[in-house]
């Protein structure tokens, strides 16, 4: 069976370049940090973001016990700000929505700062470039930011982007993913 974070991967190796620039709009405990940091290179760069100061020192951590290269920026400030960030075209923007594991659930991403995100994320995707966008709808909020993306997200012109959706339908509080990929 396929895993759906195998999935995710392969959608984001299949646009991430060496040497370009990355997001991940939710760091957490910093896994897509590190798998973007890795993917882009030491002539890339990574933005990460996050609200909770911890999740930035445990991506810290896992950073730098993993030898990533120096090529982050850990930013602690909402994702629907990553215009104030920044200015370069984006090869590839990564979102794991809800709340961190094993932390408080009240601190979880929202409709308002989710739409900002998104609508700048893809503003700011290069040719040929990806954002993925993880879904929790085991939980209410996680629920309405999906039924609210499937509305937002189905308006962008099929001439520039590609949007797919992944899904497994037999178990509809299973995670799932959004896809836009911008045309080469
Ligand atoms: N990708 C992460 C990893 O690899 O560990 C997991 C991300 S976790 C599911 C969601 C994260 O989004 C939480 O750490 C939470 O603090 C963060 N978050 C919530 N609202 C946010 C916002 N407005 N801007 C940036 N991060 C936010």
């Amino acid at each position: 069976m396929i895993d759906l974070n195998e999935l995710e991967k392969q959608f984001l190796a299949a646009h991430v370049k060496s040497g370009g620039v990355a997001v991940d709009f939710t760091m957490g405990n910093g896994n897509d940090t590190r798998w973007l940091s890795d993917a882009v290179g030491l002539g890339g760069q990574v933005y990460a973001f996050d609200i909770q100061p911890q999740a930035l020192e445990k991506t810290r951590a896992l950073l730098t016990a993993s030898g990533c290269a120096d090529n982050y920026t850990l930013i602690l400030d909402s994702h629907a700000n990553v215009r104030d960030y920044v200015t370069e075209p984006i090869c590839a923007g990564v979102f794991n929505l809800g709340y961190l594991p094993g932390s408080d659930k009240k601190v979880t991403t929202l409709r308002p700062s989710t739409l900002a995100a998104v609508t700048a994320a893809v503003e700011l995707l290069d040719r040929d470039g990806i954002i993925l966008i993880a879904v929790y709808p085991g939980h209410a909020e996680g629920e309405a930011e999906g039924r609210m993306l499937d509305e937002a997200l189905a308006v962008y012109d099929r001439r520039s982007y590609t949007v797919s959706k992944f899904r497994i339908i037999n178990s509809p509080t299973s995670p799932y993913f959004f896809c836009v990929e911008s045309r080469a």
